[in-house]
């Protein structure tokens, strides 16, 4: 199946239990294409586990995900050609930069991988680095700083260039101007895409087109940034 309408989110009456655990209670709300969300909820509040349930990860126990009319878990391996998501542990590859950033966009360009660098703010760490954009990036990331290869997994988001991004936690590690610089990134320069933003500081939230506030499974609060 194919989404056949505008990329908009239906979450409706979403329940989600581990073995024993309920996380997400009946939570229903939608998010339009283009707008820009951020999620805010306490540590174990379920935005992870949302976020997997918005890319099709999971299968609810209960309730749908729709994506353009169309339930995400029957979008299958096509679900990479609309949403981009940055796991809270990013995922890098034990290969160089360079097949990092590629990934799923093999046929980018090494100008296209700088550009996206530089956006994320790792241009001139790159450069520096003796064997530039074929440095070996070790399956860990053990060479690169939690920030870095956050930054890393970003760039790569930003080259897939899909209309959809989720990004948990991604700026966990980062210094207020990088986060700023980060941010703006993803809040201005991508004004056509939907962002998901998942997020425990309020830190750039005033850029978000609406907050939602997760707790004991359910959409507690929502509302635009100047409310909070
Ligand atoms: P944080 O802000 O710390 O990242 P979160 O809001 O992302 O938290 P989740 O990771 O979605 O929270 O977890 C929600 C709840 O589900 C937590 O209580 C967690 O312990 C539990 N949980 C998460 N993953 C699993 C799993 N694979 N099996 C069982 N329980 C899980
Ligand atoms: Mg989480």
């Amino acid at each position: 199946e194919t989404p056949s309408q505008p990329l908009q989110f239906d979450i409706q009456d979403l329940t989600f239990r581990y073995e024993t655990k309920d996380v997400l209670n009946h939570l229903s709300v939608t998010i339009h294409a283009g707008e820009k969300v951020a999620i805010l909820g306490r540590s174990g509040s379920g935005k992870s586990t949302l976020a997997s349930l918005l890319r099709g990860d999971l299968i609810p126990s209960d309730g749908t995900v729709l994506l353009g009319g169309v339930p995400v878990h029957h979008l299958q391996s096509t679900i990479s050609q609309y949403i981009g998501v940055i796991q809270q542990e990013p995922y890098l590859f034990n290969t160089t930069i360079l097949n990092n950033i590629r990934l799923g966009n093999e046929q980018a360009s090494v100008e296209e991988v700088w550009d996206v660098l530089q956006r994320v703010g790792l241009k001139s760490m790159v450069e520096q680095l003796p064997d530039g954009l074929a440095t070996i990036v070790d399956e860990a990331g053990l060479r690169f700083s939690g920030g870095e290869r956050h930054r890393l997994a970003l760039a790569r988001i930003l080259l897939q260039n899909t209309p959809i991004i989720i990004l948990d936690e991604p700026t966990v590690g980062l210094d207020p101007i990088t986060e700023q610089a980060v941010l703006h990134t993803f809040m201005h320069e991508l004004q056509d895409k939907t962002l998901i933003w998942i997020t425990h500081h309020l830190q750039g939230i005033e850029a978000v087109d609406r907050v939602l506030f997760i707790e004991d499974g359910q959409l507690e609060m929502q509302g635009s940034p100047e409310y909070l």
